[in-house]
């Protein structure tokens, strides 16, 4: 076949997105004998893992609670080397696992898809990708990644600009070399705060643009030993029930004493544990109360601004690397290695964007109200059109040419996260409305549901499967109650869409935690696929 004839493909199930859930989910379509396939818009795998390939991406996550339990011998044979892995192993852990479980075969890189429509009367999504190429699967399967949309500032003039430039979830595969440049760094979430201390390591001067400062915690990473690696082996079981009983699917759970009725000195004494321990422990395994009482929160911010003042010399400057729009935990807070410090250096400063907002690009840097900034890169940490940024770039039509953009205007509607009204057969793995903390263990409980169901459509020959909008209502629901009522319901943050400027408010994670996830879906899946209409 010639490059200018497109291919058409017919099949039961495309899945589409290669990170660590679509991975996952074409590895258990495949197990259960269906005819399967998977596009990708990269030319690799990896998703989160294979874009964001900026100096200090790391797992905040434990690496062995991230990766992949499904299978012993893999446990078996893949040793971590950090308890945070660092972006080039997860990426070469995820081409490990692609190749030790013989997926390469189903995957075609390189398709960004283009638009999906549903054709009722064949029962068919007919999936169009940038290459031309056609696919008409049974059931497609979105595992597009929560983060893979990025976001831009609205400021004009970029195309201007003759330094280098780019996007942390988009960084060029050559890399970025620093040295002796001028650089600037715009954002100063997650990636901002991991890409700043190696940035500010090489370059002549650094120039930090903050919109909005972030609670930061250390994140006092460490070598896996190989006695260690044997050890998380031996308690793999353990680990695994840990992740399945803790609302994150982490390693951590809340402690549930209240920390108001405890002396000061216990409560401090508790907080420097934390502070002083690896990973997300100090959101994720403090004290329950302080993710629902102002009160309890406040102690834990104001402790945490003190550990921040003790580290940045200049009060003054302190004081603006210290959030007070909102308390710890209202958002995800980043993990950082030796970020305060650097602003400790001379050559190091940060502009609050707030008081000195960005008024354009230029040819040699950026401008503000205040001045001008010469720079040789411009990093933008700018985040994510997150959750539903990566289904709007898809023109994805339902029954009756209903675009989900349009389903979705007030905010993403699912059914249990996995399935919308009006869009038969088409499952979201890692969607809106039911994930939260380690993606992977939200996920792989839904690709195993996904594959169930598919499996199951095909020994009773079932063609379509779709959810009524009552239980889509009752959904949105039960997802919008978990978030009221706690400290994160009034927070401006990518959680809600409040990043992207025009998007309506909209709660787009769970708040639920993930054992009731998983009930809730279990017991409705028990009970007769409660929700939704099967037909042949
Ligand atoms: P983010 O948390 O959305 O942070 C984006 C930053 O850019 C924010 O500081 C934001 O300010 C700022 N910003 C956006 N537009 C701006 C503008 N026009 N001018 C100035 N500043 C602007 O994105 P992220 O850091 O990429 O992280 C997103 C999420 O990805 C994290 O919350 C986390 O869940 C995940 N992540 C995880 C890891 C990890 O596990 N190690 C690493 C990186 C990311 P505002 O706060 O004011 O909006």
């Amino acid at each position: 076949m010639s490059k200018s004839q497109s291919a058409v493909t017919t099949l039961d199930a495309l899945v589409v997105g290669a990170g660590i859930s679509g991975i996952y989910q074409l590895y258990t379509l495949n197990q259960q004998g269906v005819d399967v396939r998977m596009v990708e818009a990269g030319t690799g795998v990896g998703g989160v893992w294979f874009w964001n390939r900026y100096p200090g991406a790391r797992f905040d996550s434990e690496s062995y609670t991230y990766g992949y339990f499904f299978s012993p011998e893999l446990i078996e044979e893949w040793d971590w080397s950090e308890e945070y892995a660092g972006q080039p192993e997860t990426e070469r852990y995820l081409n490990h696992v692609v190749d030790r479980f013989d997926l390469r075969r189903l995957i075609t890189f390189e398709q960004r898809v283009v638009s999906a429509v549903w054709d009722s009367e064949a029962a068919r999504w007919t999936v169009t990708t940038s290459s031309g190429d056609v696919w008409r699967p049974r059931h497609l399967v979105t595992a597009l990644g929560i983060l893979s949309a990025p976001a831009f500032p609205s400021a004009p003039g970029l195309a201007d600009f003759r330094g280098e430039w780019a996007h942390t979830g988009l960084w060029p595969d050559e890399g970025i070399d620093f040295t002796g440049k001028k650089v600037a760094v715009i954002g100063t979430g997650s990636s901002g705060v991991q890409i700043v201390p190696l940035v500010a390591r090489d370059a002549e001067q650094l120039v930090v643009f903050q919109r909005s400062p972030n609670w930061c915690t250390p994140i006092n990473n460490f070598a896996i030993t190989p006695e260690r690696m044997a050890d998380i082996r031996s308690r793999i079981g353990e680990i695994w029930d840990a992740t399945q009983l803790s609302p994150s699917g982490s390693m951590h759970r809340p402690i549930m004493e209240s920390s108001l009725e405890m002396a000061a000195d216990q409560r401090r004494a508790h907080f420097d544990r934390l502070y002083d321990s690896p990973g997300l422990i100090m959101a994720l395994g403090n004290f329950r109360d302080v993710a629902l009482d102002k009160r309890a929160n406040d102690n834990v911010t104001a402790y945490i601004a003190e550990r921040i003042r003790a580290r940045v010399h200049d009060p003054e400057l302190a004081e603006r690397l210290i959030p007070k729009d909102h308390g710890f935990g209202q958002k995800r807070p980043p993990l950082e290695n030796g970020y305060y410090e650097v602003f400790n250096e001379p050559h190091v400063s940060l502009v609050s964007t707030g008081e000195e907002p960005i008024v354009r690009f230029t040819e040699t840097g950026i401008e503000t109200v205040h001045g001008h900034y010469d720079l040789d890169v411009i990093v933008f940490a700018t985040g994510f059109e997150a959750v539903v940024g990566s289904y709007n770039r898809i023109d994805i039509r339902g029954r009756d040419g209903l675009a989900l953009r349009d389903h979705w205007e007030a905010g993403p509607r699912t059914y249990l996260g996995l399935t919308v009204a009006g869009f038969p057969n088409l499952f979201l793995v890692g969607g809106p409305q039911s994930v939260t903390g380690v993606i992977p263990r939200a996920t792989d409980f839904q690709a195993d549901w996904v594959a169930a169901t598919v499996a199951g459509m095909r020994e009773r020959g079932e063609t379509v499967v779709e959810p009524a909008e009552a239980a889509e209502d009752e959904w949105i629901d039960h997802v919008n109650a978990g978030i009221v009522g706690t400290m994160q319901e009034t927070a401006e943050s990518w959680a809600f869409g409040s990043n992207v400027p025009g998007r309506k408010r909209a709660y787009l994670l769970y708040a639920g935690g993930l054992p009731q996830y998983r009930e809730r879906v279990k017991a409705a899946t028990a009970d007769g696929y409660r929700g939704f209409k099967f037909s042949s």
